[in-house]
């Protein structure tokens, strides 16, 4: 425990030195003595708690959207062109630190390291990218039918709430607020509460490249205390939820009772589609990084596997046998390839839907039903031979756990496929171009994949059908989310027609 907490806190201590914990950042300083709660940092490589903090509570949350405020109006004062100047340098500051934030990132949310020096990276790119659209994304003039200009103006929302999950959390606290920052915002962001360390750090590194003061601000802490506090604060226009369904629906729910618009990135549970005329062996690949980086604590994984009944067999054999070579260890080292789960509720509901899936009648081909001693491990378990109907081709399993499914014709996988809440993501295997496109186009999901699967980029749109939520990160059309339009008319005659009233000569 003190060897655990001393690595924690080193690791943080780098970016805010003497800090004796983790807090909240709040106009610009790490707040460490606030809300009635404690909140305990659990090491999933032991199941050992390694550090306790305070909840920021509703007190925090008000000093933060009276900062965020203020310095929105600062941000917003500036050149389109000097904002992007900025983020720029918001992504340079990201790079020069990278590896002390991957290492963070690591020790504190228990995702390997080679995944945290990815997502790191990509957090920076993020930057980068936005910071490149500050002075390109504006308004249109209309050719109105009258002798009126009328031109619109894309205007920042104001101050902005972000709510985030624990399975990536650097990489979506630099993917909502850079474009939201990008556009003029403020922000509160809350991220978990299990892994807060590196969103603390992005804001204190912001603000370090010359993001004013107090203009993202991070609220560490519960999401029914601290979350909806946030939600319920005057100075808030507008909430972006990153999570789970029923979490979301909460969130809309509390936003919509306020009128305040809002972006759910919920969860999935996608179909990873293989035809018999696939390259198999590269399918396999894609199945395994569908379903198995990241310990399947990822969105978007693969958690359907859809494989047509002439090449079956020789898939799931193909596929359990790379399953059981996947290096699963310490986050810190290496080469871990996958970690271990994030926490302990989340671990003990992967292990019972294993043993849901066995006991539903799928047979358990790779992984294993034995829970591992003190960390939360979980090795990469394939269940085969289950059919869509099963609690666990429908339920989010959010680990590394794929359901195997057979099918014979296209209709049919189209069938199973679309046979689901979710509409998250999917991909397809095959060398028949016509059916690659056909299928991409008939499965409901925001994001499909052919002949690949998980490469995301920052340039491009991203987020859900259904359950799986609305509204879209990522690309331009993360830029309309964070902006909202002013239409603006200028009468242009020199003795305009009075349409209505009557004045003296
Ligand atoms: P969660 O819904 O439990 O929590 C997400 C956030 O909501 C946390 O910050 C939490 O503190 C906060 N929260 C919880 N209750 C709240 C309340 N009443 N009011 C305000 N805030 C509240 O999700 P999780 O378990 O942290 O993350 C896993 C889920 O996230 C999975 O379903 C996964 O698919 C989803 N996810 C979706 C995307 C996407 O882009 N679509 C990306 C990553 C994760």
């Amino acid at each position: 425990m003190a060897n655990q907490q001393a690595a924690l806190l080193g690791a943080f201590a780098k970016f805010f030195p003497n800090a004796t914990t983790i807090g909240s950042f709040v106009n610009g300083e790490l707040v460490v003595d606030t809300g009635d709660s404690s909140i305990d940092i659990v090491n999933p490589a032991t199941g050992q708690t390694v550090l306790a903090y305070r909840d920021a509570g509703a007190a925090v949350v008000a000093q933060a959207a009276e900062a965020a405020q203020a310095a929105q109006k600062t941000w917003w004062a500036l050149t389109h062109a000097a904002r992007g100047r900025v983020m720029q340098a918001v992504g340079a500051k990201i790079r020069e630190n990278a590896e002390a934030l991957a290492q963070l990132e690591s020790i504190g949310a228990g995702k390997p390291i080679r995944d945290c020096r990815g997502e790191v990276a990509k957090v920076a790119e993020m930057f980068e990218y936005y910071a490149g659209w500050t002075d390109k994304f504006f308004g249109d003039v209309i050719p109105v039918p009258s002798t009126h200009l009328n031109y619109t103006r894309r205007e920042a929302m104001g101050v902005v709430l972000q709510i985030t999950p624990w399975n990536a959390p650097v990489f979506t606290c630099g993917w909502q607020l850079a474009p939201a920052i990008a556009m003029g915002n403020g922000v509160l962001l809350k991220p978990s509460e299990l892994t807060p360390a590196s969103s603390l750090v992005v804001a204190a590194l912001a603000e370090q490249a010359g993001v004013p003061r107090g203009l993202i601000n991070v609220l560490a802490g519960y999401g029914h205390t601290t979350g909806q506090a946030a939600i319920s604060h005057p100075v808030v226009k507008k909430v972006v939820f990153v999570g789970s369904p029923a979490t979301g629906s909460k969130i809309a729910t509390a936003a919509a009772q306020r009128l305040l618009p809002s972006v759910l990135e919920l969860g999935g549970k996608s179909a990873n589609i293989v035809f018999d005329d696939a390259d198999l062996k590269r399918a396999c690949l894609g199945a395994q990084a569908a379903i198995f980086s990241s310990a399947g604590q990822s969105c978007v994984a693969g958690s359907r596997l859809l494989v047509q009944r002439g090449v079956y067999d020789q898939m799931i054999d193909m596929l359990a046998r790379g399953a059981e070579k996947i290096r699963v260890g310490e986050p810190m080292d290496d080469t871990t390839e996958v970690g271990p789960i994030c926490n302990r509720t989340q671990y003990q509901h992967v292990m019972n839907m294993i043993d849901a899936g066995v006991e539903g009648g799928a047979r358990l081909a790779a992984g294993s039903q034995q829970r591992s001693d003190g960390g939360f491990f979980v090795r990469p378990t394939v269940l085969a031979d289950a059919n869509n109907a099963m609690g666990v081709a429908r339920t989010e399993i959010f680990g590394p756990v794929v359901v195997a499914i057979p099918f014979d014709t296209e209709e049919e996988a189209l069938a199973i496929a679309n046979d689901s809440e979710f509409g998250l993501a999917g991909a397809v295997w095959t060398q028949d171009v016509a059916r690659a496109h056909r299928v991409a186009s008939q499965v409901n999901a925001g994001t499909f994949w052919i002949n690949g699967y998980k490469t995301i980029n920052v340039a491009s749109p991203f987020g859900g059908y259904g359950h799986s939520g609305y509204g879209r990160s990522s690309g331009v059309e993360a830029l309309y989310e964070y902006t909202q339009t002013k239409s603006v008319w200028v009468e242009t005659a020199a003795n305009p027609a009075t349409p209505f009233g009557y004045v003296e000569a």
